[in-house]
């Protein structure tokens, strides 16, 4: 069944009708569990080249970034989701202290009920497909609210899970805020929800209505931190890469760099013979660099580079109608500047000068907690000097983005980027409920717990309540 938005969103009978079926117990089973994690994965097989083409009409893609990201990607989770749920599913044995023995103590993992996931636009396919995955895997049924401003992809969801997925415990929302607002007043069990932060309170708000349990997983200004001892080559090339993966528009994109003021020269000539080397003298002509998902996203880049932005070292040009903005780098704009203050979310990268690895920490931490911190530095006392001072959803120490791939290492945000986390095991979890389970037998049944409470009572319970 899919509710798209021509159609008025009735988002109670969709919650009653989803509710139903969690309710008839048919979403508990390690089978039916592995039945849709296997339809999911037969849809990116099936499906790949539908939604690699969505991907190149919603956001210019190319098709090696669709394949690596949204498609490949996704698949890797589902298959660590498949190997490891028969095995996450078990309860867990305890110990029991003394006070309560005998008796045998397990938590149990259990589904949470119907859960509602809200993605965003930049991995429209994986950001909906994974939280998804993790819920299902824990036996939920899904609401799952792509985004519209990806409407190919969005479209593409709202066609294929349906063909592929228990249809009566999975159900595709298309719509845009109006239908999220009307979703988000119903009272779900989980609330998964990617975006920005600002949207990300709107869900709390919501959720708080209900004591809903949520991921919030947001995005802000994910640093970048080149010591002068960091291999300088292999520093520009993968924070190019992780830059400008996608136009630039990944949460966990490097967001500014601060390097070591004695080799900022060098790294600035480097990031920009990297853009040359990745993208050719004409970046909007190449077949790798992707495009701004909508005109208004555009003109929020060229705003941002206009309103001191800094010294322009490389790209810095703008084709409106092409929905174009070249690999840019600048350098020292003002701390100040609206470039340094939002999350850029497209291909502009500042590159500010420090004194050392802790002005660089200092200036980390006087600005809300990122979702990712990249170091970059040949001296292993310098990257646990930055690990240890600073805070941020996840690390990658010479190398951007990376630390997203492991299904067993958790990703999520702090503080401001987010709370919760998911992938592998993670995302298991936080769509199940360990409830713990004590066992007792009739017999023995000791008087002393029992009133009336008597000195000697209280003598012997004060004995082994010590
Ligand atoms: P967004 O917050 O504008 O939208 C996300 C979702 O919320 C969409 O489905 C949208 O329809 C819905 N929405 C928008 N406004 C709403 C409202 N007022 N009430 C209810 N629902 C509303 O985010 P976006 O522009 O799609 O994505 C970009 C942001 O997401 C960036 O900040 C980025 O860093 C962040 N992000 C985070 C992650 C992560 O894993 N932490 C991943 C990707 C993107």
């Amino acid at each position: 069944m899919t509710a798209s938005s021509p159609v008025p969103l009735d988002a109670t009978t969709l919650n009653k009708s989803l509710r139903a079926t969690f309710e008839s117990g048919r979403t508990r089973p390690l089978a039916w569990r592995q039945a849709q994690l296997a339809g999911l994965r037969r849809m990116m097989d099936d499906a790949a080249e539908e939604l690699v083409e969505a991907l190149r009409s919603d956001l210019g893609r190319p098709r090696m970034e669709s394949y690596g990201a949204d498609i490949g990607h996704t698949k890797i989770e589902l298959r660590h989701l498949a190997k490891h749920v028969g095995s996450w599913m078990k309860p867990t044995r305890v110990r029991v202290p003394l006070t309560v023995a005998p008796a045998t103590a397990r938590i149990v993992p259990e589904p949470l009920g119907v859960v509602l996931v809200i993605a965003p636009w930049n991995y429209p396919v994986q950001l909906l497909i994974e939280p998804m995955a993790a819920a299902l895997a824990a036996g939920n049924c899904v609401v799952a609210k792509p985004s519209e401003l990806a409407p190919a992809c969005s479209a593409a969801m709202a066609r294929l899970l349906p063909l592929y997925l228990d249809p009566e415990a999975v159900v595709v929302v298309e719509g845009g805020v109006e239908d999220t607002t009307a979703l988000l007043a119903e009272r779900w069990d989980h609330i998964f929800f990617t975006g920005s932060t600002a949207v990300g309170r709107v869900v709390a708000v919501a959720a708080a209505q209900h004591l809903t349990p949520t991921v919030l997983e947001l995005g802000g200004k994910s640093p970048t931190y080149v010591h002068a001892s960091a291999n300088l080559d292999v520093a520009a090339r993968r924070i190019a890469w992780g830059k400008f993966l996608n136009a630039g528009q990944t949460c966990i994109a490097p967001d500014y760099v601060l390097v070591d003021e004695e080799v900022k020269d060098d790294l600035v000539t480097k990031l920009a013979a990297q853009i040359t080397e990745f993208y050719g003298t004409d970046p909007q002509a190449s077949d790798s660099f992707g495009r701004i998902v909508n005109e208004r996203h555009l003109r929020r880049l060229e705003g941002l580079l206009a309103a001191g932005a800094g010294t322009i070292a490389a790209g810095g040009q703008v084709d409106a109608g092409a929905g174009y903005v070249a690999p840019t780098i600048t350098v020292e704009p003002s701390p100040e500047a609206p470039v340094m203050q939002e999350e850029i979310f497209g291909p502009i990268l500042p590159v500010l000068g420090v004194a050392n690895s802790r002005a660089a920490e200092a200036f980390i931490t006087a600005r809300p907690k990122p979702l990712a911190l990249y170091v970059f530095a040949g001296r292993g006392d310098v990257i646990d000097e930055v690990i240890g001072a600073t805070s941020s959803g996840g690390v990658c120490v010479n190398q951007t983005i990376m630390h997203l791939l492991p299904s067993n290492l958790p990703f999520g945000g702090v503080g401001d980027s987010g709370m919760g986390a998911y992938h592998g095991r993670a995302g298991f979890d936080v769509f199940s409920h360990r409830k713990s389970v004590l066992k007792k037998r009739s017999k023995p049944d000791l008087k002393l717990l029992y009133p009336p409470y008597t000195p000697k009572v209280e003598k012997i319970a004060r004995r082994i309540l010590r």
